[in-house]
């Protein structure tokens, strides 16, 4: 999607500071972090969110979350961390190009706000 924000960032005509890249998937630096570790995982084929996925996006759905766990492991942070997709405006959703939010490094507070 030409208009589409994360779209324009895996195609590097937005810079970010780059976490992890492979044929499907690229992950990121959020640019105003929540927490001492916060990655956006974004699937390299632009689809709006989790609302819109169907079947077919099982996998990658899937994957993303694994891509998660691996960076988490890396990071040192598997003493605590939350993966969270934002559905809708309600959510805080600003971007409509699917990504998961990996957060840690800190406390995480129950119930989230
Ligand atoms: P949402 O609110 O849609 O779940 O998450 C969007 C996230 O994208 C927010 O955490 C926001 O800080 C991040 N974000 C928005 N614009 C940019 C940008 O230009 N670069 C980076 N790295 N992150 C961004
Ligand atoms: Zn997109």
């Amino acid at each position: 999607m030409s208009d589409c924000l994360f779209c324009k960032i895996i195609a590097g005509q937005i810079p970010s500071k780059k976490v992890y890249e492979d044929d499907l998937v690229y992950a990121f630096e959020d640019i105003q972090p929540a927490a001492p570790t916060h990655v956006l995982i974004v699937p390299k084929r632009h689809f709006a969110g989790l609302k819109e996925a169907t079947p077919e996006d099982a996998e990658i759905i899937g994957y993303m979350q694994l891509v998660a766990a691996k960076i988490g492991r890396e990071r040192n942070i598997e003493d605590g961390y939350r993966t969270v997709f934002n559905v809708g405006p309600r959510s805080g959703q600003s971007v409509f190009h699917l990504h998961l939010h990996l957060l840690g490094g800190r406390d995480m507070a129950w119930p989230p706000g």
